[in-house]
Order: C-alpha cells, then structure tokens, then sequence
C-alpha cells in the first residue's frame, strides 16, 4: 500500500490493463488513467476501458473515490507510420523478422513517452502498464530491460523520479486471472470478463466463458488458454 502516491494507469480497455488499474486502485491513493488511439481496426477497446471504469467506479466503492480523470491521447500520426496487422485490415501471421505482424514497433515506448509527459503535468509518480514478458508474443518492447531503461530515460528527461510498475511482467495469464480474484473477489472478474476486450478481430456478439470474442486470433487464444489454466488448476 502506498496511498500517498498518485499513479496514472495505461487502460487500453483489455483484461491486463483492467487488472492493472484494479492493482493501481487497491495500492494508491488517487489513480488516473490514460488511453491511445491510433488507428486501431476497431473502437470496440475504447468503449470496454469506459465500461471498465465505470463499472470499477459502481461496483467497488473503496476504490470509486480514488479513480481520477481520463484521457484519450489522438496518436494517429504514430499508427500512420508504424502500420501494423492492429490498424490494418490483413491476416494475422508471423512477420519475416520473427514477429507477429500485430507488432507495432516501439508501441510501449511511445506509450510510456507520452505517458509520461502527462504524468508530469499532472504530478503522477508511479506508472502502470500490463505488459507481461511472460506470455511473450515476442514484442522486444514488452520485456522488463526494455521498461527499465524507458523509466530512466523519463526520470533523466523530466528531470523528476518516474516509477513504472509492471504487475503483470512474469504473470502468465493464467495468473492474471488469479490476480483480479485476490483483488476483487468474483466481482472483478466477472466485471473482466463481461466489459474488458481482447479480441484483436473487434467481435463482441459471441460469448465464451472467458468473455466476448472471435476464439480465434492470438488475443483470444491467449485468454481462452490463460482462463483454462486458472480454472483448471
Ligand atoms: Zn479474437
């Protein structure tokens, strides 16, 4: 617990992010949250991280008063240049430099950039994002060295201490599952389940035990997996 200290949570909407900003809620005092567009195939996460937040605010009271403002950051600029299978219409595969074509380069880093510029501003300390190494979808930018020097570069270039937390980092997402249990009992997790979004395909009319989705892209495949190893440990 450190509830001096104000945190600003990265939300895309998908179940890491949601269960990064309950970690957030639960340890600091005032959190705040930030989101990106930039050009997504889709805005069905950007609908789940408000639906995340309000029903995080409606149905856990303790945490409500400590949920601050929200801000969706424009990056269209940004998706322009590092198109991806994210933010065009193509088919998911591996990429002819070993990775996934749903790479998008230095993603985290102009997140956490950007990030952190507003968490200046708005005299926020501690950092969090959901990337997890662990489940490594072999995104360079996702793994702990990689958010360790970016928290140095921001201390020395804001010239004021920046503290980004990775609660996720060697959680498998099965354990990320554990995690929302411990924090929020059932509810959480229902509330995951019912309002976070992963599917990289945007579809939210099919149901699986696990939440809203294709069943079929890498996203869902790793959270069908990831809920199918807590529920069957
Ligand atoms: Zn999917």
């Amino acid at each position: 617990m450190d509830h001096g200290a104000r945190a600003l949570v990265l939300l895309s909407g998908g179940q890491d992010s949601a269960a990064c900003l309950a970690w957030a809620l639960a340890r600091y005092g005032h959190v705040e949250t930030i989101g990106f567009t930039y050009g997504q195939r889709h805005s069905v996460e950007m609908d789940a991280r408000q639906r995340v937040r309000e029903q995080i605010a409606l149905g856990f009271p303790e945490w409500a008063g400590r949920l601050g403002e929200d801000i969706v950051v424009d990056l269209a600029g940004y998706g322009a240049l590092a198109e991806s299978a994210l933010t065009r219409d193509v088919a998911f595969e591996m990429g002819a430099r070993g990775l996934p074509n749903t790479f998008v380069p230095g993603r985290n880093l102009v997140f956490l950039t950007v990030a952190g510029a507003h968490a200046w501003r708005r005299g926020l300390t501690h950092i969090v994002t959901g990337v997890c190494q662990t489940d490594y979808s072999g995104y360079p930018d996702c793994r702990e060295d990689t958010i360790e020097a970016q928290a140095r570069a921001l201390s020395l270039g804001l010239d004021a201490p920046v503290t980004i937390e990775t609660p996720l980092m060697h959680l498998t997402k099965g354990e990320t599952w554990a995690l929302a249990q411990e924090l929020g009992g059932d509810a959480l997790v229902d509330l995951i389940v019912e309002h976070s979004h992963t599917c990289y395909r945007g579809v939210r009319d099919v149901r699986h035990e696990w939440g809203y989705g294709c069943g079929d892209c890498p996203a869902c495949k790793l959270r069908a997996n990831g809920w199918r190893d807590w529920r069957g440990a």
